[in-house]
Parts: structure tokens; sequence; C-alpha cells
């Protein structure tokens, strides 16, 4: 199942929202630091999940 989580950069403190299928690597927005990278599937996520998005509690 895919979602959004909303990730913190551990280099900066940064927040912003990620899918969690990413098909790319993706960076922070601020200071660059890989905060996922795609895996075939469901993404290798490398930084703090703060918030998941679209989680169904069923
Ligand atoms: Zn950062």
């Amino acid at each position: 199942m895919s979602c959004f989580y909303r990730v913190r950069c551990p280099s900066c403190g940064n927040e912003q929202i990620i899918y969690s299928h990413a098909s790319t690597t993706v960076r922070c927005q601020i200071c660059d630091e890989i905060l996922a990278e795609p895996r075939g599937g469901r993404a290798k996520i490398k930084a703090q999940i703060t918030y998941i998005y679209g989680k169904k509690t069923s």
C-alpha cells in the first residue's frame, strides 16, 4: 500500500513530504542529504518519519 511520509532530515532538520514508493532518490531540498532510495517497490527511508499520511487504521 502506498502512502506519503513527512520526514525530518537528519542533517539539517528540514521537514518535507515524500512518497512511500518513490522511484528516484529523494534528497533534502535544503542540504541535499539523501532521504529515501528506490528499492523497486517501497522506498528505503533514511530519514526520521514524523507523520504518515493516508494510513488506514482498519
Ligand atoms: Zn537537510
